[in-house]
């Protein structure tokens, strides 16, 4: 019985309360539109927490965390742009990996592994080359623990006129990044970590301006946000089969 399941703990995927755990009871069709107004307000649940509201759009997607980084990378970074990603650790690299796949040009910022990334190196690497379009920064590298300054970094970023993509996902929901006083183009996290849903979609939350400017960059049809997010506003449905219970199992958490 669930009592006896071991007990897991952030960032996830983690132990799910009783009443989340009930909301997968059911069974929903993806064209429902009780199930597509469920979508719709967790989507605005998820873009209030950053408070978004205002300049920013929230886009799911399916799949684990790595999938919505690599569509947020492949939705946002043109064919020809070009993306310094500060490197302390695991998912930094996973980064860079993806960006190796999608033929995206990267600039790796070594950094060791029990030390934040500094913004002063990453506002000097910006200056040193002014063909980087994009900086790809986690925000907690999960593994070691180390939080990196985002407030700092996305000051220099913006300074420097270059983009911000942010991997936060083992902080959204338990750190604050408020988008009215942090400039971020995307900030990217998903259901089964400090949001306390379980595992299976992705969600980021994109500067409308930079997303409606990347429409055509995607390599790829299932991981293109920009796709993604003009059919559902077209629809209100998922562009393709949606994690059902995943979404009204975040949805009973947020409420929660
Ligand atoms: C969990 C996590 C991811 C995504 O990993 P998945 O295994 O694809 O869910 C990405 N970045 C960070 C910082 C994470 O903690």
């Amino acid at each position: 019985t669930t009592d006896r399941d071991p007990l897991l703990l952030t960032p996830g995927p983690l132990t799910t309360s009783l009443r989340t755990k009930q909301a997968m009871l059911h069974d929903w069709g993806s064209w429902d539109s009780a199930f597509n107004r469920i979508t719709a307000d967790l989507c605005q649940r998820l873009l209030a927490i950053a408070h978004g509201e205002d300049s920013h759009v929230c886009v799911p997607l399916q799949g684990s965390g790595t999938f919505a980084v690599e569509a947020a990378l492949g939705t946002l970074v043109p064919r020809d742009g070009k993306v310094l990603v500060p490197n302390n650790g695991a998912y930094c690299a996973r980064i860079l990996k993806i960006l190796r796949y999608l033929g995206r040009a990267a600039v790796e910022l070594p950094v060791a592994e029990d030390q934040p990334a500094s913004a002063a190196a990453i506002e000097a690497a910006l200056i040193a080359d002014p063909t980087i379009t994009h900086v790809a920064q986690v925000h907690c590298e999960t593994g070691a623990g180390i939080l990196n300054p985002l407030p700092e970094i996305a000051a220099a970023v913006a300074r420097q006129g270059r983009r911000l993509i942010v991997d936060a996902m083992s902080t959204f929901g338990a750190l604050d990044i408020d988008a009215r006083t942090l400039p971020f183009d995307a900030v990217i996290a998903a259901s089964g970590k400090c949001l306390e849903g379980v595992p299976g979609m992705g969600f980021v939350i994109v500067r409308r301006s930079a997303l409606e400017a990347a429409a055509g960059n995607c390599h790829s049809l299932a991981m293109d946000l920009h796709d993604q997010w003009i059919y559902m506003q077209k629809t209100t449905q998922w562009r393709f089969t949606p994690p059902t219970h995943v979404v009204v199992a975040l949805h009973a958490a947020l409420e929660q």
